[in-house]
């Protein structure tokens, strides 16, 4: 029943906006309203109705996965383009106001309804997301259960490293063991990068580069399970350690522990990717790390609340984060080390668990 409590709580948000009704295009959060998954859809929100918008494709399939939802939705059906339009202009008329999602609509659409609405359109931005941000117990299963599976095909997959095997081989197996473990795909394009020029690029996408003796080997991989996304990144030298990544493992690894240790309730994602920065600049390497410190994960990889320098959102509790300090430098390769974490009232529990413990783990183990 959660999903079907959701629409009230986009409707206490949008009391806020001036708008007496919301209309809904984005797709991801016209699943996350009624738990329809098709690529084409437009939810009307008003004050006491819910109405879903779709083409002659979704009608049956729309009415079955909100029934399934417990959502009580009407659906229309538009056999043709025009159609669909004139059911959006049809729901519209009868409020004085309603909100569009200017971050998802185009100037070419605002432009059509403007016309054929005969109501005032009013700008809103990110009434749903605001609300899709705080997961529920049934989402965060969901993710952590996209955890536990990428986690288990990462451990599968690790012990081939540095046995002649390609980034692009080690991408692949990840990808296959994870649809066998019950993901319906990778949660993104799986990275591996291997080497003093691959592994310095942050999303570097892998190639027939082989893994070899010396190489630091970023692995960041994610399991789609349910439209929900897990996110995790770990590191790994391949033979005995230079002193260099030995140093900057351990620099990276204090760096992450520290920002999970730090996330909490109240805490602004500003002063979490300080947590983070601090320790690596303090180590000598702040032009090193060159990204944010993290970003919201849920129906889409990355979404609120975004964690860097410029950012001045609140955790909350139910907030889904990642916590992914990282160092690069083309000559030297990368380190990252990344968790996915919920906020809760005690701080935050950890969903991935793949090892990623001091000292600098060397694969294969050579102490
Ligand atoms: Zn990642
Ligand atoms: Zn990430």
């Amino acid at each position: 029943m959660t999903i079907a409590q959701r629409a009230e709580r986009v409707r206490a948000r949008l009391a806020h906006t001036g708008a007496e009704a919301l209309l809904v295009s984005d797709l991801t959060n016209v699943r996350w309203l009624t738990g329809f998954t098709g690529s084409n859809g437009w939810v009307v929100l008003g004050p006491d109705q819910l109405t879903l918008v779709t083409d002659g494709r979704y009608g049956e399939q729309a009415a079955r996965q909100m029934a399934l939802a417990g959502v009580a939705a009407e659906v229309l059906v538009g056999a043709t383009g025009a159609e669909t339009q004139g059911h959006l202009a049809g729901l519209s008329r009868v409020h004085r106001t309603i909100g569009f999602e200017a971050a998802h609509v185009s100037v070419q659409q605002h432009a059509a309804w403007a016309a054929a609405f005969g109501c005032t359109l009013v700008a809103t931005i990110g009434v749903v997301e605001a609300e899709r941000r705080t997961k529920d117990t049934a989402e965060i299963e969901l993710i952590a259960q996209a955890c536990r599976i990428a986690d288990q095909a990462l451990a599968e997959v690790v012990p081939t490293l540095g046995n002649g095997l390609t980034e692009a081989q080690v991408r692949n197996q990840l990808e296959i063991r994870m649809r066998e473990l019950g993901a319906v795909g990778p949660s993104y394009d799986t990275i591996v990068a291997t080497g003093p020029l691959n592994a310095a690029l942050p999303h570097h996408r892998p190639t027939d580069a082989v893994i070899e003796d010396g190489h630091t080997v970023i692995i960041d991989v994610g399991a789609l399970v349910d439209g929900y996304h897990s996110d995790m990144t770990r590191t790994f030298v391949i033979g005995r350690p230079t002193p260099l990544q030995h140093e900057l493992y351990e620099l990276v690894l204090a760096a992450q522990q520290a920002g999970v240790a730090a996330v909490a309730a109240g805490l602004s994602t500003k002063q979490l990717d300080a947590v983070c920065r601090d320790i690596i600049t303090e180590g000598g390497y702040g032009d090193w790390f060159t990204h944010g410190t993290g970003h919201g994960v849920g129906l889409l990889i990355h979404e609120d609340p975004f964690v860097n320098r410029a950012g001045d959102a609140i955790l909350q509790v139910g907030d889904v984060v990642t916590v992914e300090p990282g160092v690069y430098r083309e000559g030297f390769g990368g380190i990252r080390v990344e968790d996915l974490v919920v906020v809760t009232s005690e701080g935050c529990r950890v969903l991935t668990a793949s090892p990623k413990e001091s000292p600098c783990p060397p694969f294969p183990p050579t102490i």
